[in-house]
């Protein structure tokens, strides 16, 4: 469970100008839950996933990791807590180009010390559910968009995380792969990951099973 508690952040413009980018948000995300959370450009939806997946601090508020205050916590336990529960996948599928498909899918593991030939299985597996188990070696620029996407997917799951968090998943992709991607995220919802994506697409947003609607930095309405 993460829990957002009175949660705020402002960003400062300058010298005296600030930005109210979240105001006094007050959300509860169950194991289970595939939320979208929608609204206009700049109202605060890439922000409130940033706090979600503890990559930056609130300026007040608390978020809670199953019960546990996690936001003032040292970066390196952060780090920790993120690598072993959340997956992201943002806007951009930045994937490392001299890295083939299955090497960025497994790159969270290299980094750590627990990497085995295991995880090369698991990486291929990944790509399997994904769609491109004949795109293994390919390099990214020798796959399309919509391929790059999926990569950056399955590369989000590679850590076996409680909780996929995406920043306009299917952004920029064509309408068959961005069905795909849903269809993924519908699929390992009911297989028990917990789901947190950002879209403004209308359409996409309702195939979750909640909808947050933000403006202006605030939730405005939840269905
Ligand atoms: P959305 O994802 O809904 O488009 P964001 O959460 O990215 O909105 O941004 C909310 C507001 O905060 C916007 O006005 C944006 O310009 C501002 N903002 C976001 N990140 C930063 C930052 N790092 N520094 C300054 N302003 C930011
Ligand atoms: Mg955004």
């Amino acid at each position: 469970m993460i829990r957002l508690e009175n949660v705020t952040k402002t960003y400062k413009l300058g010298q005296e100008k600030k930005i109210h980018a979240l105001s006094d948000i007050n959300v509860t995300i169950h194991p289970g839950d595939f939320i979208s959370v929608v609204g206009p450009s700049g109202s605060g939806k890439s922000t409130f996933l940033a706090m979600a997946g503890l990559l930056e601090r609130p300026n007040e508020g608390n978020i809670y990791f199953d019960e546990k205050e996690v936001s003032r916590l040292k970066d390196k336990q952060k780090t920790k807590i993120r690598a072993e529960k959340c997956g992201f996948v943002f806007q951009f599928p930045s994937l490392i180009p001299t890295l083939n498909a299955l090497e960025n899918v497994i790159l969270p593991k290299t980094l750590d010390r627990t990497f085995s030939s295991k995880d090369l299985e698991r990486g291929k597996e990944l790509l399997v559910r994904v769609g491109l188990e004949d795109k293994v070696d390919n390099l990214p620029y020798q796959m399309s968009g919509g391929e790059q996407r999926r990569v950056a997917l399955a590369r989000a799951l590679i850590n076996e995380p409680e909780y996929i968090l995406a920043d306009e998943p299917t952004g920029a992709v064509d309408e068959a792969n961005a069905n795909i991607i849903i269809d993924l995220f519908k699929n390992w919802n009911q297989t028990g990951k917990t789901i947190i994506m950002v879209t403004h697409d209308m359409k996409l947003a309702k195939k979750a099973s909640r909808l947050i609607y933000i403006d202006k930095g605030k939730i405005i309405r939840e269905e």
